[in-house]
């Protein structure tokens, strides 16, 4: 029998133990498609502080101890599965390095601007140490942005004895975040300025390196989470600043859509919803509607347009748009719900136009992974206007939840929706990014509502299309067996 191929995911989030955006979706999803498909998937992430160990099924692996930054530090590694599988997570535990605040930021260390590339150098040096514990040496290290990337730089350049065999993969799910971290953190990983990639260096600071910049540069492979977005950042502005490093690795640069976990995400099954329903039966969509005007205190209209907003607040999602469409008049045709968080500017525009329009517009502010299920089922449009999109998820989950998409056409949204007026479209697409674009498809959709068949003809597109992650798993598969022969 053929040997496993073996994978070990190393991330900073990883659903459902720590998520901040898709990439924690990614992070668990893959894994589950890869051991289906016969590989040995494993993920490493660090144990926050609000990883309730309890309330998982875990066990103790092993308790190390990893020198760092001349202190020999404690670390305690919890096994357990991911939710729904038999995918195996190891949840790294050092009670301040790894747990202590948030996940990219500790109030107790707002004055401290090393604290989250200290966080993932720390993490980066203890997972090789996990590592070798466990007598797990993957074939593929799967490293996932800025947190993790720094781990290709050590592969290639100074690979402890059991990875001298290992290939990396990088995946890039956002360019935009990256972090520096200083020589001294870099020489903890065995990483030494006169064998790194010069690309990486600060421009003002030659004692700090670009994490995400020394990963570009050393991974065996880079991809994005979308075709599109990997030809976009070959480009200023959304190369940010990598682009002439990302066209010098082009050949080794491609594109895989991401999907979405179908059993999560699944209309049919959702215990949080007030009715389950399925392409078959999008009437029940109805229920799940009157439910959430009714638990977001707006008008309970079954007639009304109402769009959905699942977001991040940043400025990547472009919701200035949004609010500029209500200055022009949006909430005197369609309601709104937007459940966001984020940047506190945000926050306040849309505190502002809830009180000014308190039966039509709900702001929830806040991370609530049921809520955002029931906007998904309750709503008729989902608007994802943003700058850019490495690839986007909330526009896959909306469209199986039979909400219509209403997108910018830029990275993963331009690979996933197409507008209604083509051949097997199902959304709404604008090409420029400004208010007055986004207004004319708002008219649009509104104006399409009023034809109930066609509307559902289109929700029905929506529902059956497939975004499972089994299609996405077979092309790393073959990416990963690629890589191994390079
Ligand atoms: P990004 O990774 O840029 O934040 P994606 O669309 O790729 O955007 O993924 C976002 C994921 O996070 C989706 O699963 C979405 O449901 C979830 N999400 C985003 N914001 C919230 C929120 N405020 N509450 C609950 N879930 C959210």
């Amino acid at each position: 029998m053929k040997p496993k191929i073996k994978i070990a995911l190393i991330a900073s989030e990883a659903s459902p133990f720590a998520k901040v955006g898709g990439l924690a979706d990614v992070v668990s999803a893959l894994p589950k498609e890869l051991l289906v498909l016969g590989a040995d998937a494993r993920v490493i992430v660090p144990r926050y502080q609000s990883v309730r160990l309890r309330e998982l099924k875990t066990t103790k692996a092993a308790e190390l101890t990893v020198p760092f930054l001349g202190k020999t530090e404690k670390i305690t590694v919890y096994q357990t599965c991911v939710p729904g599988s038999k995918v195996i997570a190891y949840l790294i535990d050092h009670p301040t390095l790894l747990s202590g605040g948030g996940i990219y930021s500790n109030p107790n260390a707002k004055n401290d601007p090393d604290f989250p590339n200290r966080r993932f150098i720390f993490f980066c040096k203890a997972t090789l140490r996990v590592l070798e514990h466990l007598r797990f040496a993957p074939d593929i290290l799967h490293l996932h942005d800025w947190p993790t990337a720094v781990l290709a730089a050590v592969i290639k350049f100074c690979p402890p004895k059991f990875l001298t065999a290992a290939k990396t993969l990088l995946t890039i799910h956002n360019l935009n975040n990256s972090n520096y971290a200083s020589t001294a953190f870099l020489a903890e990983l065995g990483l030494h300025p006169d064998t790194l990639p010069a690309v990486a260096k600060s421009k003002t600071n030659a004692k700090y390196y670009d994490l995400m910049a020394l990963g570009l540069a050393s991974a065996n492979f880079i991809n994005t989470v979308s075709p599109t977005y990997a030809r976009e950042i070959l480009k200023p502005p959304l190369g940010c600043g990598m682009d002439s490093l990302l066209r010098s690795r082009k050949k080794n640069l491609v594109g895989i859509l991401n999907g979405i976990d179908t059993d999560y995400f699944n209309p049919q099954t959702d215990r949080y919803l007030s009715a389950k329903f399925g392409a078959d039966t999008l009437d029940r969509k109805r229920q799940n509607k009157i439910t959430l005007q009714k638990e977001l205190r707006i008008q309970q209209n079954p007639a009304a347009l109402l769009c959905g907003v699942v977001t991040r607040l940043s400025k990547q999602k472009g919701l200035e748009l949004i609010v500029t469409s209500m200055e022009n008049g949006l909430l005197d045709f369609a309601q709104v719900v937007v459940l966001g968080e984020g940047e506190e500017r945000y926050q306040t525009m849309l505190r502002k136009q809830a009180q000014k329009h308190p039966r039509q517009l709900a702001f929830v502010q806040g991370y609530d992974a049921h809520l955002a299920r029931r906007i998904y089922a309750g709503a008729d449009l989902f608007l994802m206007p943003s700058r850019f999109e490495p690839c986007g998820l909330t526009q896959l989950i909306a469209m199986r939840y039979g909400a219509l998409p209403l997108v910018h056409n830029t990275g993963g949204l331009h690979d996933t929706v197409m507008d209604w007026k083509k051949t097997g479209g199902c959304g709404f697409v604008f090409d420029k990014f400004e208010s007055a674009a986004l207004d004319q498809k708002l008219q649009e959709a509104a104006k399409l509502f009023g034809f109930p068949k066609l509307w559902r003809k289109l929700q029905l597109r929506a529902a059956k299309k497939n975004f499972s992650w089994h299609r996405s798993a077979k092309e790393y598969l073959n990416l990963y067996i690629k890589i191994l022969k390079i």
